[in-house]
C-alpha cells in the first residue's frame, strides 16, 4: 500500500523501535508512548483498520493477538496486566490507517478513558 506509515515500518524504508517479529506480525515500539510498556503490533499485510476486518482476517487476528501475549511477556507485563487497545476513526483518534493494536503496561490504567486528556 503506498504513502502507508506503518508499511514503511514494516519494509523497513521507515525506522522503527522492533521489539518482535513473526512471520506474520511485526511489534514495535510507540514514538510517543502514554506507558512505560507502549508497543504497537502489526500485521505485516495492509490492512487498514478494525472497520475493514471480515471472516478472511481469522487466521491473521490470531496471529496478531499471539504476537501481543509474547509482547507482554517479553516486556514485562504478563503478569502485571497490560491494555490491548484498537482506535478506529475519529472520535477513537485513529491516527494511522494500518491496523495496529497498542498494547500499554507498566502503570495502573484507568478505566474507563474519561476524555481527550487522560491519556488512557
Ligand atoms: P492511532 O492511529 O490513534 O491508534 O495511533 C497511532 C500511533 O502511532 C500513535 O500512538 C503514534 O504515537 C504512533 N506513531 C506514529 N508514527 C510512528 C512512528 N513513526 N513510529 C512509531 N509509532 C508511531
Ligand atoms: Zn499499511
Amino acid at each position: 500500500m503506498p504513502d502507508c506509515l506503518f508499511c514503511g515500518i514494516v519494509e523497513g524504508s521507515v525506522p522503527s523501535t522492533g521489539v518482535l517479529e513473526t512471520e506474520r506480525c511485526y511489534a514495535f515500539r510507540d514514538i510517543n508512548p502514554a506507558a512505560p510498556v507502549h508497543v504497537l503490533v502489526v500485521p505485516r499485510e495492509h490492512v487498514g483498520g478494525v472497520d475493514e476486518l471480515g471472516p478472511e482476517h481469522a487466521g491473521l487476528l490470531a496471529d496478531l493477538f499471539a504476537a501481543v501475549n509474547q509482547v507482554a511477556e517479553k516486556e514485562g507485563v504478563a503478569e502485571s496486566g497490560f491494555r490491548v487497545v484498537a482506535n478506529v476513526g475519529e472520535d477513537a483518534g485513529q491516527l494511522v490507517g494500518h491496523l495496529h493494536l497498542h498494547v500499554l503496561g507498566g502503570r495502573s490504567l484507568r478505566w474507563p478513558p474519561k476524555g481527550a486528556q487522560a491519556g488512557d
